[in-house]
C-alpha cells in the first residue's frame, strides 16, 4: 500500500487543503478484505490520509516499517502509551496496535482527511472521542468464507488463525453500531459502495464546519487524552 498519500499531502500548504477534515474509520474482521478493498480506494482516492498505525506484530515478507505500519518492541509500545501518544490502542490476537495521537491530530488541523484502518475495540474508542466520525464495518458474506480468506492470505500460523477467528462473532455482534456496514462478497462490489460511501459524506451539504480540525478542538482534544 504504498501510495497513501500521506507525507505528500502533508506538505501541503494549509490554504491549499479543503477547510474541514473528515475522520474515516474501517473496521471489520481481521481477514474479510479491508486491506485488499483500501489498496484500491487509495488508486482512486488522492485526497484522503491513511494513518499508518504502530504494532508489536511481526513483519509478514512484503510489509515496510513506515508504509504499513511502524513496528516497534513491546518495550517501545508501552512507553507511547505511557507518553500518551497514541489516540487510541488494542491488544489485538497477542500483539499491541494503535493509533498516532500527534498525526491524525495534525493532519486533521490542516483539513486533510484522515481514515484509520483498525480492528473494533480501537474503532469504538475512536467513535467516544469523535462522535461525527464516519464509520465504516466490513462483514464476510459468511464465517467459512471468511477463515478461508485468512488461511488463503498464507499470513498467519495456525494459532493466530484461531485467535482471530474467536474475536469474530463478538465483532460481527457489534456490527449496527457503524454508521455504514458493507459487506464484502465480491471486491468491486465491496469497493463501489466504499466508493458511494466517501462521495456522500464529502457532497458540501455534509460537510460540517469546524468538524474536527479547529486549532482549539484538536488541541483540547490532545489535553483531554
Ligand atoms: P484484512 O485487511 O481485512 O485483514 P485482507 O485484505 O488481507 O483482509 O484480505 C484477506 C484475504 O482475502 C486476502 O488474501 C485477499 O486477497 C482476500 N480477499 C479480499 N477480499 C476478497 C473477496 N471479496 N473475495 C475473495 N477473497 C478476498
Ligand atoms: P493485522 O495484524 O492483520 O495487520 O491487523 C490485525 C488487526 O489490527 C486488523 O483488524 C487491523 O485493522 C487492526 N489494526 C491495525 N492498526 C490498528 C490500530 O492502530 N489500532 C487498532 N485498534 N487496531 C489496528
Amino acid at each position: 500500500m504504498e501510495s497513501k498519500n500521506t507525507e505528500k499531502l502533508l506538505d501541503q500548504k494549509p490554504e491549499k487543503m479543503p477547510p474541514v477534515g473528515k475522520l474515516f474509520v474501517i473496521t471489520g474482521p481481521s481477514g474479510v478484505g479491508k486491506g485488499t478493498i483500501l489498496e484500491r480506494f487509495f488508486e482512486d482516492n488522492k485526497n484522503i490520509i491513511y494513518s499508518i498505525s504502530q504494532t508489536t506484530r511481526k513483519p509478514r515478507p512484503g510489509e515496510v516499517h513506515g508504509v504499513n505500519y511502524f513496528f516497534v518492541s513491546k518495550e517501545e509500545f508501552e512507553k507511547s502509551i505511557e507518553n500518551d501518544e497514541l489516540l487510541e490502542w488494542a491488544k489485538y490476537s497477542d500483539n499491541y496496535y494503535g493509533t498516532k495521537k500527534a498525526f491524525v491530530l495534525k493532519a486533521l488541523q490542516k483539513g486533510a482527511d484522515v481514515l484509520l484502518e483498525i480492528e473494533t475495540k480501537g474503532a469504538q474508542k475512536i467513535m467516544e472521542k469523535f462522535p461525527d466520525c464516519i464509520t465504516v464495518f466490513f462483514t464476510p458474506p459468511n464465517l467459512d468464507e471468511l477463515e478461508k480468506r485468512l488461511r488463503g492470505r498464507k499470513t498467519e500460523d495456525e494459532a493466530s488463525i484461531k485467535k482471530r477467528m474467536d474475536t469474530v462473532k463478538e465483532e460481527l455482534e457489534l456490527s449496527t453500531i457503524y454508521k455504514y456496514t458493507i459487506e464484502n462478497d465480491e471486491v468491486e462490489n465491496a469497493l463501489s459502495k466504499l466508493q458511494a460511501v466517501y462521495d456522500y459524506e464529502k457532497r458540501p451539504e455534509n460537510e460540517m464546519q469546524g468538524e474536527y480540525c479547529t486549532e482549539n478542538e484538536a488541541e483540547s482534544e490532545a489535553g483531554r487524552e
